[in-house]
């Protein structure tokens, strides 16, 4: 027990109990004090769901500088799907640090750079020949995949999803969706990115049996009569939408859009940086529908808790850009790569597609419980360990945001990170790291359940 707290030791996955336990109020006194200090020192352009300072992280245990150990079903959104600080990462990151922190990949080059870029090649959807380009941060990725797709068909139009979630750099906040609070008062935006309707099923107005044919519909016209196929250069989807409210596609969109990208010599980009690499129950999302892309995002995930991104595609694709057209500083960063071989090797060796899916069997039917007629949870969704519930209004389809802060605060205030997402901020999302001991997440998702029948009761 009072080992648990001495952070001069490396924390190894055993030192961790992995149990939920409170020693003060959430958050505690030193972290109240911690986050005083930030609001003076700290851009307040930063937010934060739950201001509470972590000391050090274990599995799907957070230890904050009070003493209590919080669940995490948000892996830092989606980043330690093989559990936080896993101890093969972090042997692996002190070894390559002490051995070269950097020498950028364009002046010198090392075999890490190299290694995951095979590990990608090998591990993306589809037999053919391809390559991958390294980056640090996902933003990053999308931006360079958009680089590309340019070079190589050398045109300029761009087609995004609403509800989409691409990033915060210009060109991705101009690709995102959401005005608040990723877009207000930071334009005039790029030019030439286009918004066509996201078939999300709940919503759809001409219901979920249609949403498929006519999105595609829609976005074959909007392509054709509107911006001009031949002036198209990639169409950009997440497989599944994170930010935007964790909305799995019906089935046959995905694959119908691929079909319109390759009618048309359009590059389709699949931006798989919060889906990718065994969250869904797949080792990408697009597996789930057989779908293959032209060029694939990645990072989160990728590099098992350190900052990595990658751009994966076909190399006829990939080599379009100039000698010296791709590129940066940190690009592919030798202790970064060396975290992210760790983390695929645990992803493959560890058979966490199956840990996806088993988290989807034990959690969905405890959250499909809460569903039925006058519940303020209108749907449960998503795939794997990226699972939902939106709140609304109980007996109609209105967003209910207020509900699902009021939840996130009750779950947070007894020790279970939560996020909320969705363009109408009424999704509540679960994204346990994968390698999560059940009992753990049980206990997470129970309060999670108390937290939604308490603020129902309340409601009613
Ligand atoms: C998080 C995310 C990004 C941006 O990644 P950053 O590393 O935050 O720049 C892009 N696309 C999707 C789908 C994401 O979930």
């Amino acid at each position: 027990m009072t080992t648990l707290l001495d952070s001069d030791q490396p924390a190894a996955l055993e030192e961790v109990e992995q149990v939920r336990r409170l020693v003060t109020e959430i958050p505690g006194p030193r972290s109240r004090a911690l986050h005083e200090a930030r609001q003076a020192e700290v851009s307040s352009g930063f937010g934060v769901t739950l201001p509470v300072f972590v000391e050090r992280a274990s599995g799907g245990v957070l230890v904050d500088v009070d003493g209590n150990q919080l669940v995490d079903l948000a892996s830092g959104i989606a980043v330690t799907s093989i559990g936080a600080s896993h101890p093969e990462v972090a042997r692996r990151v002190a070894e390559q640090a002490a051995k070269v922190t950097h020498t950028c990949f364009m002046v010198t080059e090392y075999e890490g750079f190299v290694d995951v870029a095979a590990r990608l090649n090998r591990l993306t959807p589809g037999d053919h020949a391809k390559k991958t380009a390294l980056f640090t941060t996902g933003a990053e990725a999308v931006e360079n995949a958009v680089k590309i797709a340019r070079a190589a068909t050398g045109r300029s139009a761009v087609v995004v999803l609403g509800h989409a979630y691409h990033g915060r750099s210009l060109l991705t906040m101009t690709m995102t969706a959401k005005n608040l609070p990723y877009k207000n008062g930071f334009g005039p935006f790029a030019p030439e990115v286009y918004r066509v309707p996201s078939p999300y099923p709940y919503r759809w107005p001409g219901g979920a049996e249609n949403a498929a044919a006519e999105a595609l519909a829609q976005l074959r016209d909007i392509i054709t009569t509107q911006i001009g196929a031949h002036n198209v250069a990639a169409i950009i989807a997440e497989p599944i939408q994170g930010e935007g409210g964790f909305i799995v596609p019906p089935a046959g969109y995905l694959a119908g859009v691929a079909e319109l990208a390759r009618e048309h010599g359009i590059v389709f980009v699949a931006d798989e940086i919060q889906t990718g690499l065994a969250r869904t129950g797949e080792m990408f999302a697009v597996d789930h529908e057989g779908v293959v892309p032209d060029l694939i995002t990645t990072a989160k995930a990728l590099g098992g808790g350190l900052p990595l991104a990658a751009v994966t595609g076909r190399a006829e694709l990939m080599d379009a850009a100039p000698v010296g057209g791709l590129g940066g500083t940190y690009a592919g960063n030798p202790v970064a790569c060396a975290a992210a071989v760790a983390a695929l090797d645990v992803i493959e060796n560890e058979d966490l597609v199956g840990k996806a899916r088993a988290i989807e069997a034990v959690v969905r039917p405890v959250l499909e419980d809460l569903l039925g007629p006058g519940s303020v949870v209108g749907e449960v969704r998503g795939r794997g360990a990226m699972l939902a519930l939106e709140l609304v209004r109980p007996g109609t389809t209105d967003p209910a945001p207020e509900l699902a802060k009021a939840v996130a605060a009750a779950c947070h205030a007894e020790g279970v990170v939560t996020l909320v997402c969705g363009t109408y901020g009424n999704v509540i999302r679960l994204l346990p790291p994968l390698v999560i001991d059940h009992a753990l997440l049980l206990d997470g998702v129970g309060v999670l359940v108390s937290a939604i029948q308490r603020v129902a009761g309340a409601e009613s």
